[in-house]
């Protein structure tokens, strides 16, 4: 048996308890929670005190770790069409063994900082080996894309050839769709009904607003980069990219359309398309990746908009191509220095019951209950009168 305290304990699921108490058994499950003083002498002698702040385990629900080589690699402020091409030219930049050892530095240092559960993008199977060891939960997303309708089924059929080596290393994973821009609508669908199979799908969308002007009105620099490489782009359609997207999913899934669909980015989301996107889908959630978003686009999502919406919104930290680290504390930083209105606790759930909800792994990680599992993390330098993080706050995984 274990028992941490500290300044607050922010269950996320209840209260935050000040001068709070955390017990787990041995294997790291909670047993139960609440204030110090209520703890007995000897209990009170083994506790072990972390200034600053407690709080379960994170959720990143979004990154690329097999994209961790790049870091540093990348011009900020590229836009969409610029970093398409700065990932064309830089992905094989470093030879497999750079690039899995890197992955595997990034996966320890998510694991030490608190991270216990990761949704996570793979295009390959470099990760595989590394997220199969690691005691962090992950679902793979294998995601593709393609412009060319006639290459399809052999596209889906890779994909699927991944998972099945992914999961023969017991890893969760089904292919997933990239995004609107970089696919036909034949591959859209086809790779949105495989996965949504699995019950899970991640899907950039409305990342930016050249991604929005392709959809609509065919123009903008997203459309030329495409047509400059002698490519074909997605039907004009007048609507917005993310009813594009639920359209096509329409199209080969009975509505309301069930199954966890994580939407990521959401840079330029309105309030049409997030009605659309209730009205048509069961289980939406919405990942923000704050950093990145300001790395490519200085731009940011319309946090006040999605709240109002009470849209469940989730945290990743995209890939070390478009973020100068994988950090949650980070992530939350950013939202909170641009919307200071948002409470702490509840940036903290975004970070954490939400994730876990959308991974299906709410009964055991993403918030302090007792018989969960979700691993017990310090931030430290947290300002405790504000209740807020402060410049200097930063987590580190105590359990
Ligand atoms: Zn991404």
């Amino acid at each position: 048996m274990r028992i941490f305290t500290s300044d607050y304990i922010f269950p996320v699921v209840s209260d935050p308890i000040r001068d709070g108490y955390v017990m787990t058994d041995d294997e790291g499950y909670v047993l139960k929670m609440g204030a110090a003083r209520e703890l007995n002498p000897p209990a009170l002698s083994v506790a072990e005190y972390f200034p600053g702040a407690i709080v379960p385990g994170f959720v990143n629900a979004h990154c690329h770790i097999e994209l961790s080589h790049l870091r540093g690699a990348f011009k900020k402020g590229s836009g969409m069409s610029g970093f398409i091409n700065q990932i064309n030219a830089l992905r094989e930049s470093v030879d497999r063994n750079g690039r899995i050892n890197a992955l595997e530095a990034e996966m320890r240092s998510l694991y030490r900082q608190g991270v216990s559960a990761m949704a996570d993008i793979s295009n390959c199977d470099e990760s595989f080996e590394c997220k199969s060891h690691s005691p962090m939960y992950t679902r793979t997303f294998i995601e593709v894309f393609g412009t060319d309708p006639a290459e399809t089924e052999s596209i889906i059929e890779g994909a699927r050839e991944l998972a099945r080596e992914a999961e023969e290393m017991d890893l969760d994973a089904a292919p997933t769709p990239h995004s609107c821009y970089t696919m036909c609508p034949e591959l859209l669908q086809a790779a949105s009904a495989a996965g949504l199979k699995s019950g899970f799908l991640s899907y950039h969308s409305q990342e930016s607003g050249q991604e929005e002007e392709l959809i609509r009105y065919g123009t903008g620099e997203l459309a030329e980069n495409y047509k400059g490489r002698g490519l074909p782009t997605p039907p004009v359609t007048g609507g917005s990219a993310l009813k594009y997207f639920i359209d096509n999913l329409r199209k080969v899934l009975r509505s309301p359309i069930k199954g966890h669909v994580l939407l990521v980015h959401n840079v330029v989301i309105d309030e049409e398309s997030i009605d659309y996107a209730k009205e048509w889908l069961r289980s939406p959630y919405f990942a923000v990746c704050p950093l990145s978003n300001i790395f490519i686009h200085n731009q940011l999502p319309p946090l006040d908009l999605m709240r109002e919406k009470g849209l469940k919104i989730t945290i990743g930290t995209d890939s070390l191509s478009s973020n100068d680290s994988l950090c949650i504390v980070d992530e939350m930083k950013c939202i909170q220095d641009n919307f200071p209105s948002i409470p702490f606790a509840e940036i903290l759930k975004w970070a954490t019951a939400n994730g876990a909800e959308f991974l299906a792994k709410e009964d055991l990680l993403g918030s302090f209950e007792a018989g969960k599992k979700p691993g017990i993390v310090n931030i430290e330098g947290f300002d405790v009168q504000g209740m807020k993080l402060s410049e200097k706050s930063s987590s580190v995984r105590i359990l």
